[in-house]
């Protein structure tokens, strides 16, 4: 990697055409697997956890109904917090889940097989952040 980066110092019109064909920024990614196993934290959010013993509170935390958890995300300044909402009976992958949204990744759509499908990043949050700060 080293002598890559050298080579590109010593020669600009191949800088040039790294960037242009290989830059990608951490926002470009995508985490295959957010249903099974965390996402790399692109936010690195300050996280804290609200448990719920009912579902009344939970939907009124979450603001919308029929679900069983929620991660609300804030960031600004180099600076971001998350706080999951879940129910105490929730199992340990709900959990997981919503940290997901924490380390700043989305799925497309709901339901299992949405969640099952590449999470992207919320380039939005990321930028908001700080992105690589
Ligand atoms: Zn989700």
């Amino acid at each position: 990697m080293m002598k890559a980066i050298l080579v590109m110092l010593f020669c600009p019109c191949l800088l040039l055409v790294y960037l242009f064909f290989f830059y990608q920024d951490e926002s470009d990614q995508i985490c295959a697997s957010a249903d099974r196993s965390p996402c790399p934290d692109l936010l690195r959010a300050e996280v804290s956890v609200v448990i719920h013993e009912g579902i009344d509170s939970l939907w009124a935390a979450c603001v919308l109904p029929e679900i069983d958890a929620c991660a609300i995300r804030t960031a600004s300044w180099g600076e971001a917090h998350c706080v999951i909402h879940q129910l105490a009976s929730a199992p340990a992958q709900v959990f997981e889940h919503e940290m997901n949204h924490c380390r700043g990744w989305d799925h497309d759509g709901t339901g299992i097989a949405a969640y099952a499908q590449p999470w992207r990043v919320n380039r939005g949050l990321w930028l908001a952040r700080g992105a690589n700060q």
